[in-house]
């Protein structure tokens, strides 16, 4: 959905989106089904804020063994559009609050998908897990070791199952 801050005339102006975002240049790649709502308020001439939330459905693969999982991220957000060239020296700390991300822009309209990539990036866990035990893949064999066991380990003379082996041998 565009939004288009000098529209927002002298009131707010408020959207609604639901879009279905697609991370395609991200390993894994995953999809968004994404609810939110912004709201434009002008400040000045060129100053715009914008408030918004969102919540979103994530579809992705787990990152140790690469099933198919779903969770819920969500958040506030809060920029600042402000029209024109960004100056070369900030100018001082102006009492904004710190939270706020300003954003200098030659034009004035946005596009919802690109903001709420953004902010589905910053929400994303660390890891997304299928659960905090999964045991994800072996990395020799491949197999899924929640679900299979493999002689990979026990194999290798190198694993720490096989020293531990050595040591109560010993
Ligand atoms: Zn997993
Ligand atoms: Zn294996």
């Amino acid at each position: 959905m565009k939004i288009v801050l000098t529209e927002s005339g002298a009131k707010n102006k408020k959207y609604t989106v639901h879009e279905h975002v697609q991370f395609t240049d991200l390993v894994p790649v995953f999809d968004a089904e994404v609810s939110g709502s912004f709201l434009v308020s002008r400040k000045k001439e060129e100053i715009y804020d914008l408030e918004g939330e969102f919540t979103a459905v994530i579809v992705t693969g787990c990152d140790r063994c690469g099933c198919r999982i779903e969770f819920n991220v969500g958040q506030d957000f809060f920029y600042q559009y402000r029209l024109g060239e960004e100056p070369e020296l900030e100018p001082d700390h102006d009492g904004t609050d710190e939270n706020c991300e300003i954003v200098y822009t030659i034009d004035p309209l946005l596009e919802s998908s690109e903001i709420l990539k953004e902010q589905i990036l910053l929400a994303m866990p660390q890891q997304s897990l299928c659960g905090e035990q999964c045991k994800g893949l072996c990395d020799q064999c491949g197999i899924n070791l929640n679900e299979n066991q493999c002689k990979c380990k026990e194999n290798s003379d190198n694993s720490p199952f096989a020293i531990l082996r050595k040591l109560q041998n010993n």
